[in-house]
């Protein structure tokens, strides 16, 4: 009988030992492409959402525009039994800080919170943009529909909000439309002082910047590919850690890049029809987007978007020239391909935010020795760690090992110098946090 139990437990352990969780399965059929093409079609059609348009009216400008949004995540909160907080975030800027700011204006965000749990404090965050722009950037008044750019990430932000707060998690989600963002990143800049001033916690921003055009400028139509921008190392670090990179690594281990390859890794997991690409810089060539402020500050953060832009269809005033229609209309809208990267959004939150904090303090020794050591700080909540190892040129985690409630473990056989190492926790259901890259050495 004894025997007889122990074999039930080894099999429930082993089937707990599960790569795949049913609930990631159903959130990603239960993101709505209909829903999210309704609710560009809505944004869109608020003719401009620029950040120094009208506020006044109810059918134009981004005054309507974010009352809008705020009714929804209100709706959204009120059939998950009020499991959303909902509020308006606002800083005042002032005209001429910077040439595109040609007024005084309050730059007001809308945030949705679903609280944690079990780690409240813990965030994560989903962001996209409530203004829009044409040409000349600072034009306030003529039509600027912005469906794609960026109708499309806060539509995927609502989705995610109406799919996740069916789910309870032990981690905090937010919900974030931002504004300001083509007139200087304003939004994200006061959140992310927001998020610092509460004292929060935050373990990364998933910011959505054009998730919704299939058919790029470079020839190549593609509702497969999308990007996952994020920057080596956070601008915030130390004359020291720098210094200490030269010696033991970690040029391409900062902590966005973590939660890039998070987010590529739960992307091939469950979703293998779609082809993440993990982008190895900040952003696109010289441009900008909302997570940029959240790593200013040394938050987490990364950008998510389609791979094939397309030029004559962003930041452009509506016309015919030459046989080609300019503009950001809701026409070149794939509301089809939004949804998959709305999907991407949801299971990634999701999974981080049931999964335990990662470890702490992560140590690597093993210098001149025929094997690797690891140790850090228990996590309380998890179950397990995972050791993980990859070629120097690798850009993803590609060797893991599994192991138990241990605070420390030698890879034996493994020579340090030839593979980068990292530790997650994993958690009582499977799931885990980021990987941590070693931060101190020891023999
Ligand atoms: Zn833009």
């Amino acid at each position: 009988m004894k025997l007889f139990l122990l074999g039930i437990a080894f099999a429930l352990s082993g089937s707990c030992f599960c790569q795949t969780d049913s609930r990631i399965y159903e959130i990603i059929s239960e993101t709505s492409s209909e829903r999210i093409k309704a609710d560009i079609t809505t944004l869109a059609g608020f003719g401009t959402r620029h950040t120094l348009s009208d506020t006044v009216s109810n059918t134009r400008g981004i005054g309507a525009a974010r009352r809008w949004i705020k009714a929804k995540f209100d709706k959204i909160s009120s059939d998950c039994g009020d499991c959303l907080n909902v509020f308006y975030q606002k800083d005042l800027v002032k005209q001429g800080d910077n040439n595109r700011i040609t007024k005084d204006v309050w730059v007001v965000n809308v945030a949705a919170v679903q609280k944690g749990t079990k780690y409240p404090n813990r965030y994560i965050i989903m962001s996209g943009d409530i203004d829009s722009r044409i040409s000349d950037s600072n034009n306030f008044t003529d039509d600027s529909p912005g469906a794609n750019d960026n109708a499309s990430g806060m539509a995927g932000a609502i989705e995610a909000a109406r799919v996740l707060s069916k789910y309870k998690f032990e981690s905090s989600i937010i919900y974030l439309g931002l504004s300001g963002e083509e007139q200087g990143l304003f939004g994200g800049k006061g959140f992310a002082k927001h998020a610092l001033d509460n004292g929060w916690e935050i373990i990364g921003v998933l910011n959505n910047d054009m998730i919704g055009n299939i058919t790029g400028v470079d020839g190549v139509i593609s509702n497969r590919d999308f990007r996952i921008f994020s920057e080596p190392v956070p601008p915030t670090e130390t004359e020291r850690e720098r210094g200490r990179r030269r010696f033991y690594g970690g040029e391409v281990d900062g902590i966005s890049r973590q939660l890039a390859r998070y987010v590529h890794k739960t992307t091939k997991t469950y979703m293998p029809e779609m082809n993440p690409m993990l982008i190895y810089r900040l952003d696109r060539f010289g441009r900008g987007g909302h997570h940029r402020p959240f790593n200013d500050v040394g938050f987490p953060g990364i950008r998510i978007m389609e791979a094939h832009e397309n030029y004559t269809q962003q930041h452009q005033n509506i016309r015919m020239e030459d046989g080609i229609e300019y503009g950001d209309k809701l026409k070149f809208v794939n509301f089809d391909y939004a949804e998959k990267l709305t999907a991407v959004n949801a299971i990634s939150m999701a999974s981080l935010a049931w999964a335990p904090p990662a470890p702490k303090n992560v140590a690597i020794g093993g210098v001149v020795e025929p094997s690797v050591k690891l140790k850090w700080e228990k996590v309380v909540g998890a179950k397990g760690y995972k050791i993980y190892w990859r070629d120097t040129t690798s850009p993803t985690w590609d060797y893991s090992k599994e192991i138990g409630d241990v605070d420390a473990y030698t890879l034996e056989g493994i020579v340090i110098d030839n593979y980068f190492f990292g530790v997650s926790a994993i958690g009582e259901n499977g799931h885990e946090s980021v990987v941590v890259f070693p931060s101190a050495v020891f023999r």
